[in-house]
């Protein structure tokens, strides 16, 4: 568990999350160890701390923008940003959003992926909290604080439920302040 001193304790998350993340061997191709949030999504008391962790450390940093990323992002986004009145973004795959819109391609394992944000999306000033379900790489994060850096954003953090620590995404991410329910 990540910490500094603006935030909350994380440790209740962290074991009701681990109570409720299951593993998948092998998906989606081999080799890869997918960690699976269904359970926690189908446990409304379980799903309740880790959001509520969640929104207290948005409400400690200032966020008052919650920028999900899809897919996963985006079923935490919305509560937490409804916890604490704040606004959502989503930042979108390739072709999805309607309007106009800023784009950044990234690297993965093998080849390209793209990942997108509406313009003007965020307003002047906003303080921006990026949350998704898992830090593997880095590669998503990055390109997705890229995005929101274009729009003007100040962001002030990524939070992730778990992190791949042996994939090292914190080499890809720059300066983004990040903090992890739970690393792996
Ligand atoms: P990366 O860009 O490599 O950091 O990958 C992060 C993105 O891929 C996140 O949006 C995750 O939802 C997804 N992801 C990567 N690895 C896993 C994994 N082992 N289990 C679940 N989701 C993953």
């Amino acid at each position: 568990m990540t910490s500094v001193d603006s935030q909350p304790d994380l440790s209740a998350a962290e074991a009701v999350l681990g109570a409720h993340v299951r593993d998948v061997m092998d998906f989606p191709k081999p080799g890869v160890v997918f960690k699976d949030i269904t359970p926690l999504l189908s446990t409304p008391a379980a799903f309740g701390v880790v959001v509520g962790a969640l929104a207290d450390l948005a409400r400690g940093l200032g966020a008052t923008t919650i920028a999900g990323i899809e897919a996963r992002g985006f079923l935490l986004a919305a509560p937490v940003a409804d916890r604490v009145g704040a606004g959502i973004v989503p930042i979108r795959k390739q072709g999805k959003l309607p309007g106009r819109t800023r784009s950044e391609a990234y690297a993965l394992e093998y080849g390209t992926a793209v990942l997108e944000i509406h313009e003007d999306a965020v307003p002047t000033g906003e303080r921006v909290l990026i949350v998704d379900d898992v830090l593997a790489t880095g590669g998503t994060a990055a390109a997705a604080h890229t995005l929101l850096r274009g729009c003007g954003a100040d962001v002030v953090g990524l939070a992730v439920l778990m992190e791949l620590t042996f994939l090292s995404g914190r080499d890809r991410t720059g300066t983004l302040d990040i903090t992890s329910i739970m690393k792996i």
